[in-house]
């Protein structure tokens, strides 16, 4: 029920929650605070949020200057660094939206997803030159590409028509610059789903879901981040506006850590170390590789103790190993990009403190609890609710402000469901409101009208000594219609075989659940987001043929 407009409205200010907000309260009361980044040119570059509005006001003006409009598109191909947090700032808080690309996408989905934006400026990194200039010609209405680098650096020719320098529009430019004022409700940024079905579609943040995100996601109970800490976005500033950190880390006043291109273990390593970092986010897939390092050069982190693992299930052997032989908390969260995108973080309540650790490990597994924010249900095929009793599975849906009401330009139709968003994922939620991710709909295999979860096999799977990743996907099967098949990547130098691993199920799980077979790879395809795609590999293994019994 709404009501009418009540008789006393409140009489606090009413100013709209805009992000330029964000950089000017962290320029203005944690002036000093650093952001360091490791530049593709390969060197260390430091400043600090003064700087950083400074340099950004400069680009405001520098994109005035370009024509660019209240709700224009401005695209950024980049990694993790200074000048793509400013181009944050600028062209949002100009009253533009920023769209960030997966440079990871396949060069034929960036240019289509660069046209379906209609951006207009492109603002890329050295990195990416030879992609840009290969689709420049198709991208008809980019107007501006800006290099985002010295000039010194700038190719003495490109096919790039007019193609223009960073460090030249920031220096030609004044930082005489007021943010403008408008509707909260003005789109701030664009995303474009992965779009492992069909092509991509756009999510359009708002001014006001992001700024509310920021709030959200900073909470003690969600990511926790404050004025002592120093962060590293691993997860790119393209995928999902890393997770919000670009505004929850400045209005924390946080000092912010870039790793520019190098993700690998070493870099990383040597980053964390050097810049004494004590919080980060990722996908499961760079812990890997961080973790394998270390454990190979038996290094330990000095101030590194946080770090949230989301986008794809955390294993327990992957939280055992950051928690047991490293001291990093892990906080699982879940999300996704229709979502801003987090959903849920776990974090233990007071009531948990005194459970012995594998009872608290099991409750900081699953995806997490709700953040304020965000509202979540799970219900059956038919629409109804289902109990919250941490068994009774059925599909996931959340509401929230700054959950997706409408993918961009309306593709796809009206995504939701009696003002709920399905989020295409199948859970579990428990009394004390700790939801856990039995499987993505599309992945889960169904065998004789019943469904497996796959992340539970997987699971099982990399807690044992041999294995470096698993993916199960369903092969179809005469008589159950699916049956589990397991891929398995080995650790290097180790071996194991079906047979062990077969064994190695045993106990943990309900028999009818056993993979019907295990196959050894030397890879997993992963996506642009660091995700096992098994579409591919459901596609890959089709005409697999499994042993009957
Ligand atoms: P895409 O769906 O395009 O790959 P997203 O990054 O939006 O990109 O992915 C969201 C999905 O990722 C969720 O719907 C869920 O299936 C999966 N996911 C995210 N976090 C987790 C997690 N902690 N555990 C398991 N699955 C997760």
């Amino acid at each position: 029920m709404t009501l009418p407009q009540s008789p006393l409205m409140g009489q606090m200010m009413n100013q709209p929650l805009l992000v330029s907000g964000i950089i000017e309260f962290a320029a203005r009361h944690f002036g000093d605070s650093q952001i360091v980044s490791r530049r593709v040119e390969g060197d260390i570059h430091r400043y600090t949020y003064r700087d950083c509005h400074q340099r950004a006001r400069r680009l405001a003006n520098a994109l005035h200057g370009m024509g660019v409009a209240l709700g224009d598109r401005v695209a950024t191909l980049a990694w993790n660094g200074y000048r793509h947090l400013e181009a944050y700032y600028a062209v949002s808080g100009s009253g533009a939206v920023l769209h960030t690309i997966n440079p990871r996408l396949h060069p034929e989905q960036i240019a289509y997803i660069v046209n379906h934006a209609e951006d207009q400026v492109l603002l890329f990194d050295l990195t990416f030159l030879p992609a840009v200039e290969a689709m420049s010609a198709i991208c008809k209405q980019v107007k501006h590409y800006v290099l985002m680098c010295d000039r010194d650096r700038m190719p003495a020719e490109s096919k790039i028509p007019g193609l223009l320098c960073y460090e030249d529009l920031i220096a030609s430019h004044s930082d005489d610059y007021e943010w403008p004022q408008f509707d909260e409700n003005s789109a701030c940024t664009l995303c474009y789903t992965s779009g492992t079905t069909g092509n991509p579609k756009g999510a359009l943040y708002s001014h006001r879901s992001t700024v509310l995100h920021a709030y959200g996601s900073a909470l003690p109970n969600a990511l926790n981040v404050t004025s002592r800490d120093a962060v590293l976005p691993v997860v790119p500033m393209f995928h999902v506006n890393a997770w919000g950190l670009p505004y929850s880390v400045p209005l924390s006043g946080a000092k912010m850590v870039f790793p520019g291109a190098a993700l690998d273990g070493k870099s990383l390593y040597d980053l964390f170390e050097a810049e004494q970092v004590t919080f980060s986010a990722g996908v499961p897939t760079v812990w890997l590789g961080l973790i394998n390092f270390m454990l190979q050069n038996k290094l330990k982190f000095s101030s590194f103790r946080r770090t949230v693992i989301g986008g794809s299930a955390c294993s327990p052997a992957m939280m055992n190993t950051l928690m047991d032989e490293f001291g990093v908390e892990v906080i699982h969260a879940w999300g996704m990009t229709e979502m801003s995108p987090l959903g849920t973080a776990g974090v233990l309540m007071g009531k948990h403190r005194e459970l012995p650790q594998d009872e608290q490990r099991k409750i900081l597994l699953k995806q997490g609890h709700a953040v304020y924010g965000v509202d979540m249900k799970i219900v059956d095929d038919d629409g109804k609710e289902l109990p919250w009793d941490g068994s009774s599975y059925g599909h996931l849906l959340v509401k929230g402000p700054w959950v997706i009401s409408a993918y961009y330009k309306d593709e796809g139709g009206d995504p939701l469901q009696n003002g709920w968003f399905p989020t295409g994922d199948v859970a579990t939620i428990d009394a004390d409101g700790y939801m856990q991710i039995t499987d993505r709909s599309k992945d889960v295999i169904k065998s004789g009208g019943e469904w497996i979860g796959t992340i539970d096999l997987e699971n099982i799977a990399v807690s044992h000594p041999a294995v470096m990743q698993a993916a199960c996907i369903g092969i179809a099967h005469p008589k159950w219609d699916e049956r589990p098949l397991l891929v398995i990547v080995r650790r290097p130098g180790m071996d194991v075989s079906r047979e062990e691993l077969l064994a190695f199920y045993e106990g943990k799980i309900a028999k009818w659940w056993l993979p019907d077979d295990v196959v050894f790879a030397d890879a997993l395809p992963l996506g642009g987001t660091g995700k096992v795609q098994k579409n591919k590999l459901r596609e890959q293994y089709k005409e697999y043929k499994l042993p009957t019994a």
